[in-house]
Parts: C-alpha cells; sequence; structure tokens
C-alpha cells in the first residue's frame, strides 16, 4: 500500500519546532516532500535536513508568516523548488500573555498578526495556486482549545485562534469546488517549547485536569494533522478536531 502522502507536496509553517516540526516529519515518513517554513532560518534548515534523512526532498523557507512579501517569496520558493503545494499546515506561532488591562497594543498587534493574519496570508498565497493546479488540496489549521474557553490572559491568542476557525470555514466553502478542503485542530496543552515557558508547575496543574492524566505530545497532533491532510479526510471539510486528552469537552 502507497504511504498516506504518496507524491504530496506540504508546506508547513513553524517547522523549526514542536507541533510543526513533529508534522514534518511525520508528513515525510508518510512520503510527502516538504517545504519547511520558520522565521529562525536555522530551524527551518534542521527541520529540512531531517526530513532528507528520511529519505524525502525538503527546502528550508525563512519567512515571516505575518508578511505578505515574505510569504509570496517562500511560496514561490517552495513551489519551485518541489514543483507544487498539495498540503499547506499553517501552524507557525508564539504567545505574548498578559491580562486585557496589562496587555500593550503592540502584543495584541504582534499575536494577531501571526497567527490570524499569518494563516491568511499563506492560505492567500497557497490556495489559488492549489485552485490553477488541479489537483485538489488540504490546509490545515492550528488554532487552540483558548479559542473555545477564552484562558484568563490570552485576549490576543484566543481571539486570533477563534478568527481562524473562521478563516478556515470560509477557505472551506470558497476553495470546495476546486477540491481544495480546510479543517482546523485545537489542541490543548501539547509538550513544544511555547508549553514548557508556562513552567512545570501549569504543566503538572494541566496534566491533572485532563481525563487523560498527561499533556500532548506533538506527535499527537501530528497524527491528526496527517489525518485532515490525506485521503482518509476525502469528506471533511470545514471541521474543528479537538486534541487536548478529552479536557474541556
Ligand atoms: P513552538 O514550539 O514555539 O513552535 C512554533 C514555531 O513557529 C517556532 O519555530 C517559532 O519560531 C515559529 N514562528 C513564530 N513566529 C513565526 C513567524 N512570524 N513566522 C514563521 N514562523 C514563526 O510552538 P508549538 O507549541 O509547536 O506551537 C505550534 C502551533 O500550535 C502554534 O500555532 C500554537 O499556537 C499552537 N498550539 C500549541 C499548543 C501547545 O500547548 N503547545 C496548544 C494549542 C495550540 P520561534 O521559536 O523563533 O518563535
Amino acid at each position: 500500500m502507497d504511504p498516506l502522502l504518496a507524491r504530496r507536496v506540504a508546506l508547513v509553517t513553524g517547522a523549526g519546532s514542536g507541533i510543526g516540526r513533529a508534522t514534518a516529519l511525520l508528513f515525510a515518513r508518510e512520503g510527502a516532500d516538504v517545504g519547511a517554513l520558520d522565521v529562525r532560518e536555522a530551524a527551518a534548515e534542521e527541520t529540512a535536513v531531517a526530513v532528507r534523512s528520511l529519505g524525502r526532498r525538503a527546502v528550508a523557507l525563512a519567512a515571516d508568516v505575518s508578511r505578505a512579501d515574505e510569504v509570496a517569496r517562500a511560496v514561490a520558493e517552495a513551489s519551485a523548488a518541489l514543483g507544487h503545494i498539495d498540503i499547506l499546515v499553517n501552524n507557525a506561532g508564539i504567545t505574548r500573555d498578559a491580562t486585557i488591562r496589562r496587555m500593550s497594543e503592540e502584543d495584541w498587534d504582534l499575536v494577531v498578526d501571526v497567527h490570524l493574519k499569518g494563516t491568511f496570508l499563506c492560505t492567500r498565497a497557497v490556495a489559488p495556486r492549489m485552485r490553477d493546479a488541479g489537483r485538489g488540496g488540504a490546509i490545515v489549521n492550528i488554532s487552540s482549545i483558548s479559542a473555545k474557553v477564552g484562558n484568563i490572559g490570552q485576549a490576543n491568542y484566543a481571539a486570533a485562534k477563534a478568527g481562524i476557525v473562521a478563516l478556515t470555514k470560509v477557505t472551506a466553502r470558497e476553495y470546495a469546488r476546486y477540491g481544495v478542503r480546510a479543517n482546523a485542530i485545537q489542541p490543548g496543552l501539547i509538550d513544544t517549547p511555547m508549553a514548557r515557558a508556562l513552567g512545570e508547575q501549569r504543566l503538572a496543574e494541566a496534566a491533572a485536569a485532563t481525563p487523560l492524566g498527561r499533556v500532548g505530545r506533538p506527535e499527537e497532533v501530528a497524527s491528526v494533522a496527517l489525518f485532515l491532510a490525506s485521503d482518509l479526510a476525502s469528506f471533511v471539510t470545514g471541521a474543528v478536531i479537538e486534541v487536548t486528552g478529552g479536557r474541556h469537552m
């Protein structure tokens, strides 16, 4: 049997760390060539090297997803190097937590720009190429359970992640006629550098409050992204899947 992503090309943003890196590597194991995009060139390159060591083609793309010019250049570079793009995973992200009263306008703009505008800019750059190539496609947007529960101290992040859910549904409707599906994942707390910044105590509290009794692993989000990106999900579009170990159900 062919691997799930045989002959596919995936562009993964935030591919240099955590969930993005796990996704790039899992996709490569399932036969995909990978454009590994990250704001840090060295991190993108590290993931590209790891993908190549799995026997797949990879290109490292240094770009800030919140900058239209950098996104356009990276997408053109990935298409030129790998032929086309069948899968886009909008995963790049940051946090700048503070309560509303203390949140600066700069931190609001920064977080909303990276998550929501970044997802829009990458979708705008890639989806029309998918349409023109006539091969269909799959877009997987990484939202967060924070969009559903509205975590204290995450006004910028939760609002951006909720916006990503709406953007996913618009994308699904606009591109369904071209065979391009768009879906979102809402992870709970996942053990990555972003989550570890919360500190050991917060991670332990989150694990205790989770029915499955632990925080998630990046690979456990990557495997849901793989399902959504593959033909296993051929009739799934506009959907939001929670990957939380049962927390916030
Ligand atoms: P991570 O380990 O910090 O990885 C995020 C990657 O994105 C980093 O390599 C980061 O680079 C990169 N990045 C940041 N800003 C960027 C930009 N403007 N353009 C391109 N790349 C950029 O975090 P993660 O936990 O894997 O998070 C991945 C996604 O999952 C994020 O969208 C996050 O919001 C979401 N998520 C995570 C959790 C969790 O508990 N971990 C839960 C729910 C949702 P730098 O390291 O240089 O910043």
